[in-house]
């Protein structure tokens, strides 16, 4: 079953990652509005502009890049789920390849902070994806079945998933159309029902065309989220707005 269609809105996930400030926030913004309001976009700011972004522009869906999988307590530095709640965010990207490399999110963690996310009424985007060795050897779906299913272990509630090849994030080199659909029809297979992102060096140029796959049924959006034209173009050619101008 593909949620995707033409007459379908395709969720668009921009993840700042550790850059952007209230300057590039309210410079944005207004260029992306009236753009992003044909698509589900779920803005994922640094933490420190959740606010600000609710505040100033209350329509935006706004989503965290991380939560701890503790609901409180003695984690100097992390951010709880309920914390990310408050301030505005309804989502959460959880088990981001970044986070699994340099804070050592492992499949029973990403687990973990999904379930405290849920139990605060945040929407985990769970990322999953394959290294460069993995897709060279021809392991991916295999790869790929187990870290969902142990990403996901013992959740309960909506939840997306963003395929992510670790080789495809911010190097320029995104998987083919003909990869992309083979592993989310896969994963249609695995998980029907849950939206599916794809997510790995996504500009103006290839977003229209992913999007378009079957089984896909939106995008993660890192690098070129910062860029205020890049990314309304990216917008549009996703929704084929070109009457917004
Ligand atoms: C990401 O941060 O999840 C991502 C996909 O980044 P980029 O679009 O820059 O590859």
């Amino acid at each position: 079953m593909s949620l995707n269609n033409n007459s379908k809105k395709p969720y668009i996930v921009s993840n700042w990652k550790m850059n952007g400030t209230k300057a590039l926030l309210h410079e944005a913004m207004p260029v992306w509005q009236p753009f992003a309001s044909k698509a589900h976009w779920i803005f994922c700011p640094p933490a420190t502009l959740i606010m600000e972004t609710k505040e100033c522009f209350s329509k935006v869906i706004i989503g965290g890049q991380d939560c701890s999988s503790n609901l409180s307590g003695a984690f100097t530095g992390s951010i709880s789920a309920a914390q990310l709640a408050e301030a505005g965010a309804s989502y959460v990207i959880l088990g981001h390849s970044e986070c699994r490399q340099y804070r050592g999110d492992t499949n029973a963690i990403v687990a973990e902070k999904a379930i405290a996310a849920l139990s605060q009424g945040l929407t985990p985007i769970i990322c999953i994806g394959e290294s460069l060795e993995t897709h060279a050897a021809n392991e991916t779906l295999t790869f790929l079945k187990q870290q969902l299913v142990e990403s996901i272990a013992n959740i309960s509630g909506k939840f997306f998933v963003a395929y992510e090849p670790i080789w495809a994030i911010g190097t320029g080199k995104t998987a083919t159309l003909h990869d992309i659909e083979h592993v989310h029809h896969f994963l249609r297979e695995q998980q029907p029902g849950v939206p599916l992102l794809y997510g790995g060096s996504v500009n103006a140029q290839n977003a229209g065309a992913i999007t378009e796959l079957e089984n896909v049924d939106g995008l993660l959006v890192g690098g070129v989220s910062l860029k205020i034209e890049e990314f309304k173009e990216l917008l549009r050619s996703v929704h084929g707005i070109s009457a917004l101008n």
